[in-house]
């Protein structure tokens, strides 16, 4: 029977103990023997369960205490001056890089975090600057292969490739890029090998996820001297270069004639792995690590369309060299879906989480050697579920279809035109110059979240609920009257989450009771499923928006969610083109803004914080793939409005240097954005592209409890306006305000709207 092997397996913990336990570590109510004694066991678990589920490369060192690429940078040794100097013990030292160490008269800040390639994981971004000297300087790699070792488990220990590293770190010299470290690092990937050899360590899984990224003439070739050289001291160890999240279509040729022993191939994102094996063959020296159970989704496995590719594979590899892989690490699903007690069984039986996708590649493996396995009973079963769920009628919703189908480009072209508009829409509002407003949220107070759980609780009634809720929406008006702020918002008292609050008002979403995946840290979260056609059940946000603009001569902006961040933070159905359901949020969307519309809001915020978050790892794929119809589903939410309705947008980054047209082009009237930390490089930008749509760059950040001063803020508004059009420029914070405290908010924004009056007395 052909071998199992996983990528990489959650590490949090079923109930999030992880988290639980490194919070504790930090508010020194768990001792760092008792962190490490906890973790082991955890490792334990986590090891067993698979050796039970019969997988024979379980991995190791893809547990860490916070990110496995820090982990990387702390085994390289690239570990900042900065932090070093806290002259704390190894853990602090990485945890003091991870988040940040103020105490007496130390300060370090965090090093920054990135987006990790397609998903919503976050890396923390090692710094290479002058100090930085690599050489191995950790042993938790080898300590975790002694531990499963002691289990009686041979492990294949996981590591970032040099390469992977080099371009994913910053660099932070004069004169050097990361084609000068290769001779350098690579010494310490020789060290790694020549211990784990010492340990009689069979394979390592080396990650090289870059490889499925564009890469240039100099990047292949870079790659390719790094591993000639390294694999020259490989020994006994077997080395298996692990891809996933695409294809290695640049490299691919190079990699098959390498020393490696094995290559791991993504063969759900990287579809045209398959078509590179056709075109050269695979090597016969080599093992072929097949990425065929979705290590990024929650469906089950279409079990006829696995085999079907194994099939394929098999006409250039021996099935004795094929070994059944997850596509990536099942890190980016949850634990198991026997935690959801409450989920109907209709439901649950059309999903695979961690565990789940075991037992799937178990079942594959007894497939692929039966001779009619379409006969087996697994099979049968299999592609029932998988047929059942396309055709379930329940969640077919079928005007919906046709009004997907059938919308025109009338309905996605605004008018009249901006410039028209605008002005229309200047003469209505009669907003002060520099328009001063929040992005929507204010500080989600303990009392809040109390009555919100009592409310899903069912403790007290929905009346009640709604009651509470306005009385804090008339708080939060009359404080923002107070301030003296342009454009006020109601707050958002009513949410938990931008989009599992929307999720709930439509239907065809399903929610999870404990299907937490890791975002940053040890911080999780956790995405709805998006099952059948999406439909808005109800008005939404409407009462309460008419409430607060009912107590207020000053414009209250409506505030939702967009599609494209609703379908990017939500697991989306796979039996429906991403447009398509973006398309369907977007009708959902629409309705709820023609309400707000109809009930006298004159401005309307559309939130779209994660727009940028899916775009293709390969920028040929940018506009076709991704863009084209992401632009199209917002403009779809908004178009129909008259020209005196105000549409603005959010978005939480400012890197949107190489997609800026396209954000005009989504045609919003305002677009406010986060530029406090990235000094405001991003202006230059704007006035490159003759950016049309009016700004707000956030002029504090909010991501941290600091007060911004008054001379600080007025001291950015005049770098914005000397470079930006004024009539064009709004003044707000960067983010939304829920996760501040009042305090420091009521500060914060005081300060801000003084500065606003000052600069205005003078022009
Ligand atoms: N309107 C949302 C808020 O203020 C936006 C949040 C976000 O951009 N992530 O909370
Ligand atoms: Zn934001």
């Amino acid at each position: 029977m052909n071998q199992l092997s996983t990528v990489g397996f959650p590490r949090i913990g079923a109930q999030r103990q992880l988290k639980k336990w490194v919070e504790a570590y930090f508010k020194e109510k768990l001792s760092m023997d008792e962190l490490q004694q906890n973790a082991a066991e955890l490792r334990k678990q986590h090891w067993l369960l698979q050796q039970q589920n019969n997988i024979a490369f379980i991995p190791s060192n893809d547990f860490s205490f916070y990110d496995t690429f820090l982990d990387m940078a702390f085994l390289l040794n690239v570990i900042p001056e900065v932090h070093r100097n806290l002259n704390l013990n190894k853990l602090d030292t990485y945890f003091a890089m991870a988040k940040g160490y103020q105490k007496g008269n130390h300060d370090a800040r965090a090093l920054p975090m990135k987006k990790w390639f397609n998903t919503n994981y976050h890396y923390i971004v090692p710094l290479i600057d002058g100090q930085t000297r690599f050489k191995l300087n950790d042993i938790k790699l080898f300590d975790e292969y002694n531990e499963a070792v002691a289990l009686g488990i041979k492990t294949k220990p996981v590591i970032i490739g040099p390469f992977t590293f080099l371009k994913l770190s910053k660099i932070d010299t004069k004169d050097k890029t990361y084609f000068n470290y290769g001779e350098e690092i690579t010494k310490v990937y020789s060290d790694l090998f020549a211990r784990l050899n010492k340990l009689n360590a069979e394979y390592i899984q080396i990650d090289e996820p870059i490889l499925v990224t564009d890469l240039g003439k100099e990047d292949v070739e870079f790659f390719v001297t790094l591993y000639k050289t390294l694999l020259q001291d490989k020994k006994n160890l077997k080395v298996l270069l692990q891809t996933y999240f695409g294809d290695i279509r640049d490299v691919y040729e190079k990699a098959a004639t390498l020393d490696f022993d094995a290559l791991g191939l993504d063969f759900l994102e990287g579809g045209k792995n398959i078509k590179l094996i056709e075109k050269f063959g695979f090597p016969r020296d080599k093992i072929l690590f097949a990425g065929i159970v979705n290590g990024k989704n929650i469906w089950i496995n279409n079990y006829q369309s696995s085999l079907e590719l194994l099939g394929l594979l098999e006409r250039h590899v021996d099935r004795d060299r094929i070994v059944l892989n997850t596509s990536c690490s099942l890190l980016h699903v949850p634990y198991t879906t026997a935690s959801e007690k409450q989920m109907e069984k209709k439901y649950k039986k059309h999903l695979a989480f961690a565990e789940e996708k075991l037992k799937e590649l178990n079942d594959i493996a007894v497939l692929l050697q039966t001779d009619n396995y379409a006969l087996n009973k697994k099979y049968e079963e299999n592609i029932l579920s998988v047929k059942e769920k396309l055709e379930n009628n329940v969640i077919f919703a079928e005007n919906l279809r046709k009004d997907v189908a059938g919308f025109l480009d009338a309905d996605i072209v605004r008018q009249p035109s901006f410039e028209s508009r605008i002005k229309e829409q200047k003469e209505r509002l009669q907003l002060p110059a520099l328009p001063t407003t929040t992005i929507g949220s204010f500080p989600q107070t303990d009392e809040v979240r109390i009555l919100r759980k009592k409310f899903k609780n069912g403790e007290i009634s929905s009346d009640k609920y709604n009651e509470k809720i306005k009385e804090k929406i008339a708080e939060i008006i009359r404080l923002q009257e107070d301030m003296g702020l342009d454009v006020l918002v109601h707050g958002e008292f009513e949410r938990n989450d931008m989009v599992e609050y929307f999720g709930e008002n439509l239907s065809g979403f399903l929610f999870t009771q404990n299907g937490w995946v890791q975002s940053y840290g040890t911080r999780c979260v956790k995405p709805p499923i998006i099952f059948g056609d999406i439909t808005r059940k109800k008005p939404i946000t409407v009462d309460y928006l008419a409430y607060a603009q009912s107590l207020t001569d000053k414009p209250v902006k409506g505030m939702l969610t967009g599609p494209v961040t609703i379908l990017n933070w939500s697991f989306p159905r796979e039996d429906l083109p991403l447009s398509d359901i973006a398309y369907q949020i977007a009708l959902a969307i629409k309705a709820e803004v023609q309400d707000l519309e109809a009930r006298g809001i004159k401005i309307i915020q559309i939130d779209e914080a994660a727009l940028r978050e899916k775009l293709p790892l390969r920028k040929k794929d940018w506009h076709h793939e991704y863009l084209s119809w992401a632009i199209n589903a917002f403009r779809l939410v908004h178009s129909s409005v008259q020209s005196l309705t105000q549409i603005h947008t959010h978005m939480c980054y400012s890197e949107f240097e190489d997609i800026i047209k396209e954000i005009d082009a989504m045609d919003a009237d305002v677009i406010t954005f986060e530029a406090a930390k990235t000094d405001l490089s991003i202006l230059d930008v704007l006035v490159a592209h003759n950016f049309r749509t009016e700004v707000g760059p956030g002029v504090y950040d909010i991501h941290s409890p600091r007060i911004p001063g008054k001379e600080e803020i007025k001291e950015i508004i005049v770098k914005m306006i000397n470079k930006l059009e004024r009539e064009k420029v709004w003044v707000n914070p960067d983010c939304g305000l829920k996760t501040r405290g009042m305090q420091e908010t009521v500060a914060s924004l005081k300060n801000m709207v003084e500065a606003v009056k000052e600069i205005r007395e003078k022009i």
